[in-house]
């Protein structure tokens, strides 16, 4: 008799103060951030690595050669160099990377992931693979709505000096935006000379190469007026 009661009731109308749509986002992005850093230094505090070093560690290995000069790093962390320097030499204590001086330039350090730090910050046990499981929870549609979303987010942060490096297509060099007519692929990446679709948009390409500024902003403008007239 109780819940029927409950059914019986008049439906409660929407809340006026309903947050607005931006601030609802950030939340929402406010909660992914605070179960990955909870699942990072639980899984940190197994294999002894400080959040920084985790980072470097992971901008390493998305590298194609697993190395990069400690400025580099420094820059695409956003951190000071002195301070990517002691995460650095912390690392090569842990034998998790190694040091060594360019054979063109002896001023220049660059730093190897080894095959010990490979495995610490393989993706296998770690985060990609769960918020992989988790993303896959999207219909393809709305995957690829998300995609394209977090690029403008992402761009938005970088240019706010937030990130300071972001390998995506839309401001890599060899990016086409809507050169066909065709919507599964209407992109075209010159790096492989082939049409690519909005499914296959890289947010991190290991091929990536920054265009200029005019190109980029070039980019960008035709792939989102695009993107708006397509609705
Ligand atoms: S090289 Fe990579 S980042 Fe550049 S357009 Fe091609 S897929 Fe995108």
């Amino acid at each position: 008799m109780a819940e029927l009661s409950v059914l019986n009731q008049p439906a409660k109308p929407v809340p006026k103060d309903r947050l607005p749509m931006p601030v609802q986002l950030a939340a929402g992005l406010e909660k992914l951030s605070l179960a990955l850093k909870s699942r990072t230094w639980r899984r940190e505090g197994q294999a002894g690595l400080g959040p920084l070093q985790r980072q470097v560690l992971t901008l390493l290995r998305s590298k194609a050669d697993h190395s990069a000069q400690v400025s580099a790093i420094a820059q695409e962390l956003v951190v000071r160099l002195p301070t990517a320097s002691e995460a650095v030499a912390t690392l090569e204590r842990k034998r998790l990377v190694k040091r060594f001086r360019s054979h063109r330039d002896g001023r220049i350090v660059n730093v190897e992931l080894t095959a010990r730090g490979a495995r610490a910050c393989a993706p296998a046990v770690g985060i990609p693979n769960l918020l992989a499981e988790a993303t896959s929870a999207l219909t393809s549609t709305e995957q690829v709505a998300f995609l394209k979303g977090l690029m403008k987010v992402i761009r938005t942060l970088q240019q706010q000096g937030e990130i300071s490096v972001a390998r995506m297509c839309v401001s890599c060099r060899f990016f086409r935006p809507h050169q066909y007519a065709e919507a599964a692929q209407p992109h075209h990446c010159d790096y492989v000379n082939a049409p690519i679709g909005d499914h296959a948009l890289r947010l991190d390409c290991a091929e990536y190469e920054p265009a200029s500024i005019s190109q980029a902003k070039e980019s960008w403008d035709r792939f989102n007026e695009s993107r708006t007239a397509i609705g």
